[in-house]
């Protein structure tokens, strides 16, 4: 039977940790990190995470406000909004709530953010930083699933990683990442058109499921002693529950279990680590440092 990868537990470690880190920059005399997130519309979704992002940054000393814009915004006067932000010296981050409406190009928007104050490591400059080798922040969602790895001393050099996702939030920076030198894992990249993915993921060490497909990766397509990562967050419906619905991974976790040294639930996996990353990386901002530099 697996051990289980507590993720909630490692992302409050990380918490407490970035909340010590801004405590003594303030008492430095530094005024505190400030993020400035954009909401576009009304996505229920989008708002509750929004939420979840502000009340987590309040929480270790991150100021932060939520410029909340009507649906209607255009594209002109959204890029206007971060060109002032980007300007502004008492702004540190600057993240944009995804999904935009139709008429917005979420590229052009993304791109508009000054790579320094980009936390959420989606400008091309971080992206290309990372896929060199270079400081840059880093995604938070793939920063995250690296330190539940660390954090729970498994080995990554020499290792198989198998990824399944090709996601520029996941897939593609989270391979990049096993590749850097000192993470040094052996990487293979699955997607939609891989031919014979059960092939491939019966040789990882590390298997990593970005998919979006609820209970995707089965026992069989796991190796035993295989470490599972499930970044998956899938609604799927059960009457029972008081919402009518709960969240499940991508994977099939009470079979994979079975055969896995270790696993991340669904939730309380790799959905805790991905707010706390992106709060170091809004401290780091505010230090002007960068990740894994
Ligand atoms: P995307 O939809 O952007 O990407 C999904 C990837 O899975 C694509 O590369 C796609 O391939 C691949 N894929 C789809 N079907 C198959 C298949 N049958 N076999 C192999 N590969 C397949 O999703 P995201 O990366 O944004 O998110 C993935 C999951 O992770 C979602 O459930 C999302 O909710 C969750 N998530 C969780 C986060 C967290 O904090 N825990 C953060 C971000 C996402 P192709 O490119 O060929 O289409």
């Amino acid at each position: 039977m697996a051990q289980i990868i507590d993720g909630k537990a490692i992302a409050a470690q990380v918490r407490a940790e970035v909340k010590a880190e801004v405590d003594a920059w303030v008492q430095a005399g530094n005024r505190p990190p400030y993020l400035a997130v954009i909401l576009v519309g009304d996505n229920p979704a989008s708002a509750s995470y929004v939420r979840g992002k502000t009340k987590a940054a309040a929480e270790v000393g991150i100021a932060s406000d939520t410029l909340h814009f009507d649906t209607s915004i255009s594209e002109a006067e959204l890029l206007a909004e971060i060109a002032r932000l980007n300007e502004d010296d008492g702004v540190d981050g600057i993240l944009v709530q995804l999904p935009l409406p139709d008429h917005i190009n979420p590229s052009r928007v993304l791109n508009a953010i000054r790579p320094d104050k980009d936390v959420d490591g989606f400008h091309p400059v971080n992206a290309g930083r990372l896929l060199l080798g270079e400081p840059g922040f880093v995604p938070a969602t793939p920063a995250g699933i690296l330190e539940l790895l660390r954090r729970s001393g498994i080995e990554t050099t020499g290792k198989h990683a198998v990824v399944v996702g090709r996601s520029n939030i996941v897939g593609r920076p989270l391979a990049a990442l096993l590749l850097h030198r000192g993470i040094d894992a052996t990487v293979t990249v699955c997607h939609s058109r891989t031919r014979d993915l059960a092939a491939l993921t019966r040789t990882a060490d590390i298997l990593v499921a970005a998919i979006g497909r609820p209970r995707y990766i089965t026992a069989d397509m796991v190796r035993e002693g295989a470490v599972v990562i499930d970044v998956g967050i899938n609604r799927v419906d059960d009457p029972s529950h008081p919402r009518g619905y709960r969240l499940v991974g991508d994977v099939d976790f009470e079979a994979v279990a079975e055969k896995a040294s270790w696993i991340t639930p669904v939730p309380g996996g790799v959905g805790p680590m991905t707010i706390a990353l992106l709060l170091r990386n809004t401290l780091y901002a505010a230090q002007r440092r960068y990740a894994y530099a």
